[in-house]
């Protein structure tokens, strides 16, 4: 951690003289770490009410992101809210439900028709994705600095307040000191920058990990996101074991589908699974005719880990936010992280405009406790049925007895659906809705 006294480095102070703006030599009002959906979410909505933002990240754009591609209503919702319009060009890929697999079952779920959410989900690789966001970010005024990885925070050495981070550029040797009274970590997963400041993740959250690969298939232009409920594990005594996750064949509409799967860590095969060779499985059982043989392959198969229900916390310290897997973000239910990601970043923002606009240091930081406690209102008692949902489908009986026995009922589908992906009307809404929120009202903060 570097102290925040040291003056910025020679190239950025005769940047900021020649150029005349502040973030040339590295101040800026907020410095947002990370450019994944989160981080460009943040940077958007911060730069749009007038502050001067620095957006840093460690790759560069384009750039591949091990992913399901996938984005549900909640997340349309959240890309038209940066100004983009996905219905402008067809590789924004729609698709109008959820086509669930399981029990020797294919049912159907539509989104539902919400005035607060579209109805229609999406898919496009995170390799266009990321790179659209972290655009729509620099056209909203945010400097964004690509091939810049961030080492850690800087500290206040009085207050040991965060004023900023340290970074070095690809290529470069130099340690740069980046300043601003708040930083923004949306640095992913493993998010050096909090855990450098000491918040690390509770043990007691539910986690995931994820493979996926692509291939080119005659299923590309599916316009459903198809999950298969029904994940086997071999036992070395022959028998085999129903895995708490789902597998998922998503149509890109450019000749690829992503298929993937994800495991969660509430069953006893959690950590002792090849969770690739699992993958193998699961494909060498479906209809040859899809395409999903390694011929068709485009890329490795690759993988990463879930944060799920908060596994971060806090959410704001000594002048730091945490936004998306960075604050273990992940809804626990259907391992979405996208949506929720650039929810919170927007949330974020708010909360930093708010801040930023009061004079007095301890009327700024009141300000800034309310960024946690939004967040526990808006998805803690959610994320709480979440964990137990979790702790159910970890058990094979509970998990097989569902598929059995759920499936059939299309009403119970469309519930669990709503359920799973957070997908009601805030206030209001049809019984179902109305059951969910009170369920989740209920439910104590995660
Ligand atoms: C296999 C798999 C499939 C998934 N499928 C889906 C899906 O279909 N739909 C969905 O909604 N979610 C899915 N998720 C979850 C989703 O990918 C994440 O929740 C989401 O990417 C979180 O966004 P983020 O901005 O918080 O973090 P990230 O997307 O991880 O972005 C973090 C950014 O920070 C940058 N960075 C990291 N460290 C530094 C540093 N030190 N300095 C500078 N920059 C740094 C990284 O390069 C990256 O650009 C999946 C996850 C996995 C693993």
């Amino acid at each position: 951690m570097a102290a925040a006294a040291s003056p910025p480095t020679s190239a950025a102070t005769t940047a900021r003289r020649s150029e005349g703006d502040p973030r040339l030599a590295g101040e800026a009002d907020v410095i947002v770490v990370g450019a994944g959906p989160g981080g460009s979410t943040t940077a958007y909505h911060l730069a749009q009410s007038g502050l001067e933002v620095i957006l840093l990240e460690k790759t560069a754009f384009p750039r591949e992101k091990v992913c399901g591609d996938g984005l549900t209503p909640r997340a349309v919702r959240q890309i038209i809210r940066l100004g983009i319009d996905p219905t402008s060009d067809p590789a924004w890929r729609q698709n109008h439900g959820l086509r669930i697999m399981g029990g020797g079952m294919r049912l159907q779920i539509q989104w539902p028709e919400l005035a607060e959410f579209p109805s229609y989900g999406l898919v496009r690789t995170r390799l266009d994705f990321d790179d659209i966001l972290a655009r729509q970010a620099q056209k909203a005024g945010a400097l964004l600095r690509e091939e810049t990885t961030v080492l850690g925070p800087a500290l206040d050495e009085r207050t040991g307040r965060v004023v900023g981070v340290t970074a070095r550029a690809a290529g470069s040797r130099e340690e740069v000191v980046y300043r601003a009274p708040l930083v923004v970590a949306a640095d992913g997963n493993s998010s050096r920058l909090a855990t450098s400041l000491g918040v690390h993740k509770r043990e007691d959250r539910p986690m995931g990990v994820a493979v996926r690969t692509y291939f080119t298939s005659p299923r590309h232009e599916d316009d459903w996101l198809e999950s298969w409920l029904e994940l086997w594990q071999q036992r070395p005594d022959g028998g085999r074991n129903l895995l708490p996750g789902y597998g998922w064949i998503f149509g890109v509409g450019d000749g690829t589908s992503n298929v993937g799967l994800g495991i969660l860590n509430t069953s006893s095969a959690f950590g002792k699974t090849d969770y690739k060779q699992l993958l193998r499985d699961w494909l060498a059982g479906v209809p040859p005719e899809w395409g999903f043989v390694p011929e068709n392959q485009v890329g490795q198969i690759r993988g990463a880990a879930l944060p799920m229900g908060f596994n971060r916390q806090p959410h704001y310290d000594r002048g730091m936010l945490l936004v998306g897997d960075s604050g273990g973000m992940v809804n626990p239910c259907n391992g979405e992280g996208i949506a929720y990601a650039m929810e919170a970043g927007e949330l974020a923002a708010d909360v930093i405009v708010q801040a930023l606009a009061r004079s007095r240091d301890v009327d700024h930081e009141l300000a800034l406790t309310a960024y946690p406690r939004v967040l526990k209102d808006v998805y803690g008692g959610y994320y709480t049925v979440g964990r137990v949902f979790v702790k159910l489908i970890g058990n094979p009986q509970i998990m097989r007895l569902a598929t059995r026995y759920g499936l059939p009922h299309p009403t119970l589908m469309r519930f669990t659906l709503k359920l799973l992906a957070n997908l009601t009307e805030p206030t209001g809404g049809d019984a179902m809705d109305r059951l969910i929120n009170a369920m989740t009202k209920l439910a104590p903060a995660a």
